[in-house]
């Protein structure tokens, strides 16, 4: 009989774990949509929408040796998972081994949908190009990498659009180098783009994070922008709500789930989180999280097979590395110790021409 292991969600950490179990194991993924989607292309699929053809994969596809339940973890207990569809139903999942990775949400739905079928998203990003393409002006709420990327994609795309982008810290980029910072606001701005830094906005944001209805708003300084399309690029939230009834005690302020070096939540013994819902004291990226995919399958088949997990996860702490695009040409990676590095054909190849979806549909075992 294969040992039951139940995971919750399949993004980066889910769906990369359930492909390396699921030949060995009885796996069951459980997630509000039907499909796996390479994150890294959000921003050039709100301008490339044929790109999703790629980019986004049904789950049945990615994942032909899993169960699929589509429905969203609403508890967890000590008895199960509580799972809801979106239909209402209620249904209690078990299994011998439970694994926790259920992301993050952003305020900008066009980024994370809540729920949602692949064809829903894939005609998502079609209305997004066109509510792109019909605007003048497009404001971008926060500075981050996807607001960047975002930028650097629709400057590539519609040369001369104005594009603003307001952040509320004194600089864009701020989880990386600030020589990385200083090129990728170079490149923006010699392209038009207007950079507002240490600035708030006061006017309540849309409720799903985008509108493309004209409008205008307020930054706390007295500014007045307006947009034709307004897109809300800002940092995601860990999705840890259903453990809040029973398991309150392994959440970290911000809502993160404390685990302990070998990805076991704190306090557990068969119950692993994994990737941007944890406390690792790390920049949450799917870089870091191979590092932890390792870790957390060699911790499952020692516990699988009556031993001790004694794999140990060594969080990145400090490590800035990243890789920012600036369009399908361009972009910069901040390497430390090195710095930054601006080669275009370095950035095209590590990132920008394919924003990394051929590597990550192989390492679902699907043609690049
Ligand atoms: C636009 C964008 C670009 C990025 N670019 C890069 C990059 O270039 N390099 C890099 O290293 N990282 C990048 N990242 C970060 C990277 O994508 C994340 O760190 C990574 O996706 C986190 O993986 P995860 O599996 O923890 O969560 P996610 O990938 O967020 O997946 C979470 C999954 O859980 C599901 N879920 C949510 N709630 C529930 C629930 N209650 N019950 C069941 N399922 C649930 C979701 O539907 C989803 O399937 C980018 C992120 C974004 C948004």
């Amino acid at each position: 009989m294969k040992r039951k292991i139940a995971i919750y969600g399949t993004g980066m950490a889910g769906a990369m774990l359930a492909s390396r179990l699921s030949g060995d194991f009885d796996v069951t993924v459980i997630a509000p949509t039907d499909y796996f989607e390479v994150p890294m292309a959000i921003p050039r699929l709100m301008v490339q929408p044929r790109y999703a053809e790629k980019a986004i994969v049904p789950i049945a596809e990615a994942l032909p040796k899993a169960r699929h339940v589509r429905g969203r973890l609403v508890e967890l207990s000590p008895a199960g998972g509580q799972v809801a569809g979106d239909d209402g139903s209620q249904r209690m999942m078990t299994a011998e081994i439970t694994v926790l990775a259920t992301g993050s949400r952003f305020p900008g739905s066009f980024i994370r949908p809540s729920s949602g079928s692949i064809k829903q998203r894939k005609v998502s990003f079609y209305r997004l190009r066109s509510s792109l393409a019909a605007a003048r002006r497009i404001l971008i709420v926060g500075g981050g990498p996807v607001g960047v990327e975002v930028a650097g994609e629709i400057v590539e795309t519609w040369p001369g659009r104005s594009v603003t982008i307001i952040q509320s810290g004194p600089r864009i980029l701020a989880g990386t180098g600030q020589s990385a910072a200083a090129h990728a606001t170079e490149f923006l701005t010699e392209r038009g783009v207007r950079l507002l830094t240490g600035e708030r906005i006061e006017t309540p944001l849309p409720p799903d994070g985008y509108t493309a209805e004209p409008g205008e708003i307020r930054t706390a300084s007295g500014k007045h922008i307006t947009y034709d399309v307004m897109l809300c690029c800002i940092g995601g939230r860990p999705n840890t709500e259903y453990l809040r009834t029973h398991f309150s005690d392994r959440l970290d302020t911000e809502g993160r789930v404390r685990v302990t070096p070998e990805l076991l939540v704190a306090g557990e013994k068969t119950v692993f989180a994994l990737g941007d819902i944890t406390d690792l004291k790390e920049n949450k990226m799917a870089m870091h999280i191979a590092g932890q995919l390792d870790v957390a399958e060699a911790n499952i088949r020692a516990i699988a097979s009556g031993r001790a997990p004694s794999r140990i996860y060594k969080a990145k702490t400090a490590n800035l590395l990243m890789a920012v695009t600036l369009g399908s040409r361009a972009g910069v990676i901040f390497a430390p110790p090195v710095g930054s590095l601006r080669l275009s054909w370095l950035i095209r190849k590590a990132k920008a021409e394919t924003m990394l979806v051929p590597k990550y549909r192989k390492q679902l075992g699907l043609s690049a």
